[in-house]
């Protein structure tokens, strides 16, 4: 599904040393002057403002920070040496990236009180403004993104249930190889033909006005198109021709570079023409049917009107046998296979398990 950007944001990361929030762009604690920890990770702040400030729009997509071998101070992705200790980068650890940080909110968040003296700071406030502890309360908890598109959840299932169903499943499938080797087992026995029965049919058609609905593309030429609505034909991932864009939840996304990309996954319907029209087509009016019992079928006399026309064919025949199992019957649709039973002649058959006839040659 193809991700939209909507923009970056700052995310925040907490020193592990103070408990200090701090902005993502930030390498070292504000308060305490620790440097990030490689194994702190960002997280979404609960004030999201998208930020507009080129420079850091440019360094949200410079690719994730690198840490100092030596010092593990964050570096920007093309620092060749360590801003803290002057260290060569080379080899240093670069921030992992890619990873979703929870939905994006916009609109303005609430004021959190201190948790030492209760005094409202904004939500984003690394320490209290009035008695400078630790603002401990204000990061978000990561809430999943709803996707554009539900995506099948797969729920626990304990492993003894996964076993039963494995099991059951053997036992279903021999269940089954067993049922079809017994219906599939053939034996040979003789037969006599005995007589035959036999049906051929012709359909009569002739042009008559119908009235359909179709995309237009797909109505046939010459037809007479009534009323049409805009519907939606298919959902695809590029925009075409006349569309509306459907999109998920705004979500975050950690560049590792201490800003969050905000992104949405979205797809587009296709809307087109749907038509009501007339047509002319050819409609079966009449069946003219032959029967016999003899091995000689002749085809109906078939007599057309003005503006008719022969439509389909069908022929069905059927060969009786004499055998120790009684009367059994082989029933084809193809002339020439009818054709080499004469009556009274004798074949070997092969016989399934539900007695009808599978295979047959003369004897
Ligand atoms: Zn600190
Ligand atoms: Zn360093
Ligand atoms: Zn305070």
């Amino acid at each position: 599904m193809p991700r939209k950007t909507l923009g970056v944001v700052s995310l925040g990361w907490r020193c592990p040393n103070c408990s200090s929030m701090n902005p993502g762009p930030q390498k070292t604690c504000a308060a305490c002057g620790s440097p990030q920890p490689d194994n702190v990770e960002f997280e979404n702040m609960p004030q999201q403002d998208l930020v507009t400030d080129t420079s850091a729009l440019e360094n949200a997509k410079k690719g994730a920070d690198i840490h100092c071998p030596y010092c593990d101070t964050r570096n920007p992705v093309d620092a060749r040496q360590c801003k803290q200790c002057g260290g060569d980068l080379t080899g240093g650890q670069q921030r992992k990236s890619g990873s979703v940080l929870g939905a994006y909110t916009s609109g303005p968040a609430e004021q959190v009180p201190c948790p030492t003296c209760g005094k409202p700071n904004p939500a984003n406030a690394g320490r209290c403004s009035s008695c400078g502890a630790a603002m401990t309360a204000g990061t978000l908890q990561p809430t999943p993104p709803a996707p554009a598109v539900a995506r099948p959840t797969v729920g626990k299932r304990s492993p003894a249930l996964i076993a039963g169903l494995v099991v059951l499943f053997c036992l279903l499938a021999v269940g089954c190889f067993a049922l079809i080797s017994f219906l599939t087992r053939t034996r040979e026995i003789t037969g006599t033909v005995s007589g035959a029965e036999w049906m051929l049919s012709i359909h009569v058609e002739q042009l008559a006005q119908v009235t359909k609905s179709d995309w237009r593309e797909s109505i046939p030429a010459g037809a007479q198109v009534g009323t049409c609505e805009q519907r939606v034909n298919r959902t695809q991932d590029q925009p075409e021709g006349n569309y509306k864009e459907v999109c998920g939840t705004p979500y975050t996304v950690d560049t590792g570079t201490g800003y969050g990309e905000v992104v949405q996954d979205c797809q587009y319907e296709i809307y087109m023409d749907y038509c009501d029209y007339t047509a002319q087509e050819w409609q079966v009016v009449q069946k003219y049917d032959q029967t016999g019992q003899d091995f000689t079928p002749i085809w109906p006399q078939v007599v057309l009107a003005a503006g008719q026309r022969e439509g389909t064919r069908t022929e069905t025949y059927t060969v009786f046998f004499d055998t120790e199992n009684g009367q059994l019957d082989y029933i084809t649709e193809d002339a020439a296979v009818f054709q080499q039973f004469q009556p009274a002649s004798l074949w070997f058959l092969e016989v399934n398990t539900l007695g009808n006839i599978t295979d047959f040659r003369s004897k």
